[in-house]
């Protein structure tokens, strides 16, 4: 693969995103309010809307934008939580990002690559406690290729297991060229997600001082190129804590923006992880702009109200009080009885910290956290449907279609939550997660929808598997 940012320009705005922090400072609360009312009417925001909320200081005020990102996902989305795993497939890497235990100078870290029994050992780890949904995440190395990516895909997809499979992968790995994309197009991805860690690019440079990764732009043109090669299903993030947060969501909003503008679609999801410690990485033990645990609530919000159309995604790098707190303000999917060491899913040992990337904040396996969410009174859902159906951009037709998530999601949710809960859950969970059921279908407003998915749970009882609508 050669690295080419011939006549690629950045759309990074720098020093208008500085300009629009600086001028966009205590807004009063009647601008706040219209601003949230713009964004549950399904609107984008503006960047200097944007700029606007994540400027608020006002204890209220950010109270405000909080209840407004909690309004828009009831309204809009509703109470459902999609849940996936991470599977690291190798932690080979020749890049040296300063945050990440898996860069090359680290020579802590224990490196490895799952070989394909020991793939379809941790894919099968992973089915067996009821996941359907994974991103499989690489390091930075000429052996994972777009053909060695593709492959590891297959594998995971053609391994049936007990009563599961894997029916979505997503990727988390390196930008490709356009050739590239299309290998691992070709065995079905769900969404290529690419980080741009920090959008400011002279911190980037500092950060990232070695191998193909150097490169700001090449990065950055990155889901560009996914696009062109036909892969419209794209996940943009920040690595919040490398540069003032305030400046990556902007970057978040103008990247949104940019994909717009251009190919007529923007990100499927957001992802804002904050730093974790890493091993042998002391960097992550001061990042040089750490997020409070406030701030990061104000950011999340923002997020949610200045894109309402797209999905957003927290992991299990966050302690679970936060995971709580902020799922509340318009997440949508979250990771769950996640491993991030390569072979940690099939096994498990004491160097599990020197094969991982950094360390996580929330251990619970996947039974507790749906147990919790359950109790929580949010739906646990396995959905893949949208994609298997074909109807591609599935966060932008919950969005943009009346009725799409009463007709299609929620019944969804139930029935994959259902098929979980009679495979794979604890006695506590099944129990608890039986109730919701019971409780969700007495909102059922039409007669004949709700028919259809008591037909449906009923077969599921009775021990047909996969169904969807
Ligand atoms: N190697 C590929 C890359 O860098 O794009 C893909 C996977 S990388 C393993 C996944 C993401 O983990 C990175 O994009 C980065 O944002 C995040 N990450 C790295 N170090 C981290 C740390 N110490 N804490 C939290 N997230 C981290
Ligand atoms: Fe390699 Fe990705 Fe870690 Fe950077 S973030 S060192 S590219 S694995």
């Amino acid at each position: 693969m050669k690295i080419s940012t011939e006549g690629v320009k950045s759309f990074i705005p720098n020093q208008e995103i500085e300009r629009l922090l600086s001028e966009q400072q205590n807004a009063p609360a009647s601008r706040i309010r219209d601003i949230i009312a713009k964004s549950l009417d399904k609107q984008r925001l503006n960047p200097d809307e944007t700029a606007a909320l994540i400027n608020v200081k006002d204890p209220d005020l950010r109270q405000m934008i909080m209840d407004g990102a909690h309004e828009l996902k009831e309204r809009i989305y509703g109470n459902r939580i999609v849940l996936f795993a991470p599977l690291y497939v190798g932690n080979e890497c020749i890049n040296d990002c300063v945050y990440c235990g898996f860069r090359i100078s680290n020579s802590e870290c224990h490196r490895s690559t799952l070989s394909h029994d020991e793939l379809v050992a941790e894919t099968r780890a992973l089915v067996e406690t009821g996941h359907k949904r994974l991103i499989m995440v690489y390091g930075e190395h000429p052996m994972y290729d777009a053909r060695f990516i593709a492959d590891t895909v297959q594998t995971v997809y053609d391994t049936k297991y007990k009563k599961g499979e894997i029916r979505r992968v997503n990727i988390n790995a390196a930008p490709m060229d356009i050739e590239g994309y299309r290998i691992v197009k070709s065995v079905g991805i769900g969404t290529y997600q690419i980080f741009q860690e920090t959008y400011h690019q002279p911190s980037y440079e500092k950060l990232h001082p070695r191998g193909p990764k150097s490169s700001f732009l090449w990065r950055l043109d990155g889901l560009d190129r996914a696009m062109k090669a036909g892969i419209d299903d794209l996940g943009i993030g920040a690595l919040m804590g490398l540069y003032d947060w305030r400046f990556e969501v902007m970057g978040l909003l103008y990247h949104t923006i940019h994909l717009e503008d251009t190919f007529g679609v923007g990100p499927h999801t957001i992802s804002f992880p904050r730093i974790e410690p890493a091993n042998g990485t002391d960097f992550t033990e001061h990042p040089p702009f750490g997020v409070s645990d406030e701030d990061f609530k104000l950011l999340v919000a923002s997020i949610r109200l200045s894109v309402p159309y797209t999905g957003m995604i927290l992991t299990a790098r966050e302690p679970i009080a936060i995971r709580n707190e902020v799922l509340r303000f318009g997440v949508s999917q979250i990771d769950a009885g996640s491993s991030i060491g390569v072979g940690d899913y099939s096994h498990k040992d004491d160097e599990s910290r020197k094969k991982s990337q950094f360390v996580l904040g929330d251990t619970r396996s996947l039974d507790e956290v749906i147990y919790e969410l359950a109790i929580g009174g949010y739906i646990p859902s396995f959905c893949t449907s949208c994609y298997r159906a074909g109807r591609t951009g599935e966060h932008f037709m919950e969005f943009a279609i009346p009725g799409f998530v009463k007709r299609f999601c929620t019944p969804n949710a139930l029935l994959t939550f259902a098929e979980y809960l009679y495979d794979f859950s604890s006695e506590k969970t099944l129990k608890a997660g039986l109730e919701l059921i019971d409780r969700e279908l007495s909102k059922v407003e039409d007669p004949q929808m709700l028919t259809a998915v008591q037909e449906k749970l009923q077969q599921m009882k009775t021990g047909t598997r996969d169904l969807f609508f």
